[in-house]
């Protein structure tokens, strides 16, 4: 079998946010598989170093031994909320690992409660965790990317980049805005060569979504909303971050590829 060159991304170092787990793990070993240097982050440099191994481990049994080379997952573990650390980070993974190609700003929170009884410590954590890390990594990274001439940035928004329900408002305000981001970043950025997207997932399995997958009466509820008729896997976005990691979305930028088994189509 043979790939079309214009999806080969072999041998690009890619740092994704947020991978210690659930989505942004999953998109890291994507990533890992198609044959890029990955840089696992999270808050917790333990809960790195298991998730680095797990994903040597599965990506060799899954590829064979040869295909991924051990040197080829590395962690860096940083706040992305904090701008002296991310400042940090980055400029230790590019020492460390070697110069970005693709940044993918995944790491996210989400915090259900009604908008009434919403504190103002939650709306500034959700903000923070949600936005103004992709604000501040992305402007970290794009420093260096704008020198070298190339670059690409996925920033994980969400079905709630365009829709919002019950409870949710505060999670909904961040990737409407992360969306807009995206946007912004593809016009001041385009022109030194870098493409910036966005990848707005619908209903995925995780640690983050396990409450609403245990309550019978929502789980049904996206089942039956989603023309799919089922909830996303992590695993179901890898194959649209890949595509736009790689050559083949070279004059794609600012938009939003939404991965949701139709939802954004029917809600
Ligand atoms: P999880 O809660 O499973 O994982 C979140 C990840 O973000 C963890 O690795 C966590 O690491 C990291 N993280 C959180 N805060 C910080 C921080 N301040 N600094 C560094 N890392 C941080 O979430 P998902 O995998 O479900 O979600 C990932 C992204 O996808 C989020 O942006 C989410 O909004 C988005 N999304 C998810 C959907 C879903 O249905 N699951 C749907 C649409 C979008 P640690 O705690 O170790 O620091």
């Amino acid at each position: 079998m043979t790939t079309h060159p214009l999806f080969d991304i072999a041998g690009r170092t890619a740092l994704v946010t947020g991978s210690s787990r659930g989505i942004g793990h999953a998109l890291a070993r994507g990533l890992l598989e198609a044959g890029c240097t990955v840089v696992l982050n999270g808050r917790d440099p333990e809960r790195l170093k298991a998730a680095a191994a797990e994903l040597t481990e599965a990506a060799a049994a899954q590829a064979g031994p040869a295909a991924v080379h051990t040197a080829a997952v590395h962690t860096a573990a940083f706040d992305v909320t904090d701008g002296p650390s991310v400042a940090a980070g980055i400029a230790e993974v590019e020492e460390r690992v070697g110069p970005l190609d693709i940044l993918v700003n995944n790491a996210g929170m989400q915090n259900r409660a009604p908008l009434l009884e919403f504190t103002d410590a939650d709306w500034h954590r959700i903000l923070d965790t949600n936005l103004t890390s992709a604000f501040l990594v992305g402007r970290e990274a794009a420093r260096r990317m704008t020198e070298r001439g190339h670059g690409k940035i996925v920033n994980i928004c969400s079905l709630q980049s365009e829709v919002a329900r019950p409870g949710i408002a505060p999670y909904a305000a961040t990737k409407g805005a992360l969306k807009m981001l995206t946007k912004g970043m593809c016009a001041d950025w385009g022109p030194y060569g870098i493409q910036v997207n966005g990848l707005g997932p619908g209903y995925i399995e995780t640690e983050l979504t396990r409450p609403l997958v245990e309550d019978e009466k929502f789980s049904a509820w996206v089942r039956g909303r989603t023309p799919a008729g089922r909830w996303g896997r992590a695993e179901d976005l890898v194959g649209a971050l890949l595509y736009l990691a790689s050559p083949a979305a070279d004059f794609v930028s600012g938009q939003v590829l939404y991965v949701d088994g139709g939802m954004t189509s029917v809600l």
